[in-house]
């Protein structure tokens, strides 16, 4: 953050606010663990803050310290829709344009009157706050968080709940610190926050180790249909809706599954096709190694976006008809991959 920035967000704090903090829809542990975590902070000081999401997000997470008090806005509509439009200032945390919070609660956002404040990490970020902190080289919106604070000179008012949740943030984002957006200086702060009181050990167990039988069972079924395009150095899975069914899918049971293609070797491209029949969509999940930017791919043919190596995106196909059409555009990136 500029030291303008920093002033003006220093002037928006400096008397007790109304405040919304809001994550990207379907937030992941990134969203949820660094709109806890400033949640936290602000109403340590006095204002009134709230963290209102989208929409519902994964059991694995509802550990967070302070996710009790989540609203989310397509279940509390009414009270939601109220908060946004009487906040006097409104951060937006990982995410970078207001759609990726979905069609109603887009509409009450850029209607609200508040100042906005977005801390976000992904590329492209659009121009609707008064402070926009955008750095695409971070881990993640957490460890933008603790920099964010850090600016402020208020770093020493992380306590052991806002460290985990933090803490819970960068470790996802990261793969558990093993993407090459994790840098020397995102395990200073990793190191701060165990500091601070982080339990890591136990945030690792109550991410990772809480599966249930019928999610490894689903893992099982998106292995046998991971298929392999080797001169395209693609992998892809396909779950239907009947799979995802037959095994009691619940929200988050398929977070990471994509990353098994990208496991194998000599691949640097895979993508999960994951069928929703409720939205009459196909949600797709894309990751890469290297140079190859899913993130213009996804822009280019699945209305979505995310990061170079990380973005998810969707399409309006069938199942079958989605896969199709992805193979046929594969030989336009041939060079690429
Ligand atoms: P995931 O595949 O885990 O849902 O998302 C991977 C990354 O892409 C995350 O950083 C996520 O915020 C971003 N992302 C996921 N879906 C979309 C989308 O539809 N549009 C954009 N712009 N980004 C997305
Ligand atoms: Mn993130």
């Amino acid at each position: 953050m500029n030291s303008n920035d920093i002033k003006t967000v220093k002037a928006l704090l400096n008397t007790p606010k109304s405040i919304v903090v809001v994550p990207h829809k379907n937030p992941d542990g990134d969203a949820m663990g660094s709109t806890l975590a400033l949640c936290k902070y602000l109403n340590s000081q006095g204002h009134t803050a709230v963290v209102i999401a989208p929409n519902e997000y994964p059991h694995f997470l509802k550990w967070l310290p302070g996710h009790d008090d989540v609203i989310t806005y397509n279940s509390s509509t009414p009270i939601a829709t109220q908060k946004i439009e009487n906040a006097d200032l409104i951060f937006t945390l990982d995410f970078n344009d207001l759609s990726r919070t979905g069609g109603e609660m887009e509409k009450v956002l850029a209607a609200a009157t508040a100042d906005f404040i977005m801390i976000d990490h992904h590329q492209q970020p659009s121009n609707y706050a008064v402070v926009t902190y955008s750095d695409t080289s971070m881990s993640s919106t957490c460890e933008m968080v603790y920099h964010f604070l850090d600016a402020l000179q208020v770093a020493d008012h992380i306590d052991a709940d806002m460290a985990s949740c933090l803490y819970t943030g960068i470790m996802t984002d990261t793969g558990s610190f093993r993407f090459p957006s994790t840098t020397a200086k995102t395990h200073e702060v990793i190191a701060k926050l165990i500091t601070a009181g982080a339990d890591n050990a136990n945030i690792h167990r109550n991410i990772y180790d809480t599966n249930s039988y019928t999610k490894l069972q689903l893992l099982g079924v998106a292995l046998k249909n991971l298929r392999i395009l080797p001169e395209y150095k693609t992998a892809y899975i396909t779950l239907s809706q009947k799979e995802l069914d037959d095994h009691k899918f619940q929200k988050g049971d398929t977070e990471g599954f994509v990353n098994y293609g990208l496991s194998l070797k000599g691949i640097i491209f895979a993508v999960i096709f994951i069928e929703n029949k409720a939205d009459a969509i196909i949600k797709m999940s894309l990751r890469s190694k290297g140079d190859f930017s899913v993130n213009e791919f996804s822009r280019s043919h699945y209305e979505g976006g995310g990061h170079t190596n990380a973005a998810g995106g969707k399409s309006d196909l069938s199942l079958e008809d989605t896969v199709a059409q992805f193979i046929s555009i594969l030989p336009r990136y041939k060079d690429k991959l």
